[in-house]
């Protein structure tokens, strides 16, 4: 066990970190973090921050000797990295589930090769083949860059063959990357998420599933509980169980998910670190993602994740600062509202710069009302 008062390391310095050591430093422990470029938003709360190329070897090791276990925010970073790291210290969610999620190819064969359920897919790391693999899955499909994309960065959605007759200039438009993933376009009814902690004796716990909205591929709201039956929510949390334990994770795992019309849920990614759609939980469960993150790594007991009261989460891109600072007094003077901010500085369109949630006693008020609010900002 690594006991209150030790140093926990982070590898990247974005929010996730932040609330990591937010939650972290309520039980004692302490920070330093590791994040290229900086002033980052978890330097800001951290006891040390380094700043230093994810290739300046001298300074990893210098972060590593410092720390009593090291975990990450953020997956893309260089598997040399982990594996040097890990000769110093524990590196936790550990190598396998990193590696596995930091590439969607190696993602889609881990699922499809457990038997896991998971959309229609083919590779392409060339115009030629992509132009193959379109023809394979048909239309509509998504064309997804295998490695560093997020929140629909690095991703093409083609609806009819008209869209995908000149795949040089698809090529061209993604950057020439290394390889594509192409999967079918599901026609889902809803996309949902567990976040599941697991720890090193294998003990799991899940947070209730967590219903997402998403506008124009980005995470805009959660809402739990999610609106469907107990079975389906049973099933997704079975689901991230199984993934944790089969990629031995230690710490957390996010798992999307979407559910089709016949009610059966398919996976759509995972993330082996705290998830946005997982936010909720600092306002609304007895322990939120975060502290249970941290106590997987220390190998302390886990928290409860019971829901206090129904809750949604909305995201505040920098959009909402279009017309300068959004109006707070007006969001908190409802006073269950609960507004976080990053501390991010520049608020461009699309970039994350805080969320709020509000607790509620029913769920479709509770959204209504939270919907309301964000329109007022
Ligand atoms: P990331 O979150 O890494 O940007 P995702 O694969 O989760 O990438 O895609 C972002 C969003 O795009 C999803 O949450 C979903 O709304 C939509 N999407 C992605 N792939 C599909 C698909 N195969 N079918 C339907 N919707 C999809
Ligand atoms: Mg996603």
């Amino acid at each position: 066990m690594i006991t209150p008062g030790s140093t926990i390391g982070i590898l990247g310095g974005g929010q996730l970190g932040r609330m990591l050591m937010l939650a972290g430093r309520t039980l004692g422990y302490r920070f330093h973090v590791f994040e290229p470029k900086g002033p980052c938003p978890a330097g800001m709360v951290a006891d040390l921050e380094i700043n230093a190329d994810y290739s300046d070897e001298a300074a990893l090791k210098r972060f590593a000797e410092g720390v009593d276990v090291i975990t990450l925010e953020f997956e893309n970073i260089p598997s040399e990295v982990i594996d040097m790291l890990s000769a110093i210290k524990p590196v936790l969610p550990g190598s396998r589930a990193l590696h596995i999620c930091q590439h969607r190819q190696r993602e889609k064969d881990f699922l499809k090769e457990s038997g896991l359920p998971c959309v229609a897919f083919e590779y392409a790391d060339s115009a030629e083949s992509l132009k193959t693999a379109i023809q394979a899955i048909g239309f509509p499909c998504v064309i997804k860059t295998a490695a560093f994309g997020y929140d629909g960065k690095g991703q093409i959605k083609l609806n009819a063959p008209e869209e995908a007759a000149d795949c040089d200039y698809l090529w061209n438009f993604l950057e020439n990357p290394p390889r594509v993933v192409v999967e079918k376009w599901i026609h889902h009814i809803g996309e949902f998420s567990v976040v599941c902690a697991r720890k090193a004796d294998g003990s799991t716990s899940t947070f209730p599933m967590a219903e997402n909205i998403h506008v124009h591929h980005i995470l805009h709201a959660s809402i739990v509980p999610a609106r469907i039956t107990d079975a389906t929510q049973a099933a997704g949390a079975e689901l991230a169980c199984k993934i944790a334990d089969l990629l031995e994770v230690v710490g957390l795992i996010a798992v999307e998910l979407f559910l089709e019309e016949d009610g059966s849920l398919i996976i759509n990614e995972m993330a082996p670190r705290p998830h946005n759609s997982g936010h909720y939980s600092i306002d609304g469960c007895i322990t939120s993602q975060f502290e249970q993150h941290i106590r997987a790594v220390t190998d302390l007991p886990f928290g409860s994740t019971e829901l206090l009261k129904p809750t949604v989460m909305i995201n505040l891109l920098g959009d909402v600062w279009s017309d300068g600072e959004p109006d707070w007094a007006g969001l908190l003077a409802d006073p269950r509202a609960k507004l976080h901010l990053y501390d991010k500085g520049e608020a461009r369109p699309g970039r994350k710069m805080g969320h709020f949630t509000l607790l509620g006693d029913d769920i479709d008020a509770t959204l209504e009302a939270a919907e309301a609010h964000f329109k007022k900002l």
